[in-house]
């Protein structure tokens, strides 16, 4: 694999009032891989997030995309660089149906000025494209069904087709199996997987086995600092993380 990190954070800090919930956290996502920030509840994996992508500003500590200091930029910034976290459930339209939801997501992609509205073919490249990565979530045949009457692992899929649709090169998942059964989980791992091919993913998940079937790197926090980085088999080994998760 190459081992050229795409993003990276050094020594970042965010204080609360005098309370550090990220404290001199350090990792590097490598170009094409997964890797997952676990950890207790309350440990900073949502601050830590939330930081790599501006939604909060740090106190300390820089953030790197490949070799450019990108620590004061905007969050829209970031994304327009490619950096782009999964959609929230809020951010898909439950009273469009799922097609509509992919095409609002692709205009955000490709122009939505009068000229690609005056285009046919643009149209039809637009809904060509919206229907190829339905069928890549597995959710074509539910093209025309409003987003409100799908179920609640199908909408989190098409979340991340939407997400995709943005043609992200680093995705930031945000607990991508939180509330789902383990149908959907396998199906989401799969497609989480597949989305990996030619990206960079950086995801919070509790789901540890998940975790340790998907994940090339595993960074663990606890109290806001980095307990221990390395593949499942190191970090599980890892008697500080060990003591972490029974002491939660
Ligand atoms: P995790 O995602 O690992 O559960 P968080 O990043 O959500 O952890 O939170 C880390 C710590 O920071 C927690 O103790 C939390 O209560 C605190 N925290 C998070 N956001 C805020 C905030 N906006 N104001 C004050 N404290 C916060």
């Amino acid at each position: 694999m190459n081992t050229q990190a795409v993003l990276s954070a050094r020594g970042l800090v965010k204080r609360f009032g005098g309370f550090n919930a990220v404290d001199d956290v350090s990792l590097s996502l490598r170009e094409g891989s997964i890797h997952a920030l676990i950890g207790p509840n309350g440990a900073g994996k949502t601050t830590c997030f939330n930081l790599l992508t501006k939604f909060l500003t740090p106190d300390a500590g820089a953030i790197h995309y490949r070799g450019r200091d990108i620590t004061a930029l905007a969050p829209e910034q970031i994304a327009r660089l490619g950096i782009v976290r999964s959609f929230q459930i809020s951010a898909v339209f439950l009273g469009l149906t799922v097609l509509q939801n992919m095409r609002v997501a692709l205009m955000r992609q490709h122009g939505d000025g009068w000229r690609f509205w005056r285009s046919r073919r643009s149209i039809d490249r637009l809904n060509g494209r919206a229907m190829e990565l339905l069928d890549a979530v597995g959710l074509s045949a539910l093209a025309d069904t409003t987003a409100a009457l799908l179920p609640y692992g199908r909408k989190r899929a098409l979340e991340i087709a939407m997400t995709l649709a943005l043609e992200p090169e680093i995705m930031l998942l945000d607990e991508p199996m939180a509330g789902l059964g383990q149908e959907d989980v396998t199906r989401i791992a799969a497609l989480i997987r597949s989305a990996s091919a030619n990206r960079s993913i950086l995801m919070v998940e509790h789901n540890l086995s998940v975790v340790a079937d998907l994940s090339d790197t595993i960074t663990v926090l606890a109290r806001g600092a980095v307990l221990a980085q390395g593949d499942y088999a190191t970090v599980s080994r890892d008697e500080r993380v060990i003591t972490a998760y029974m002491g939660s």
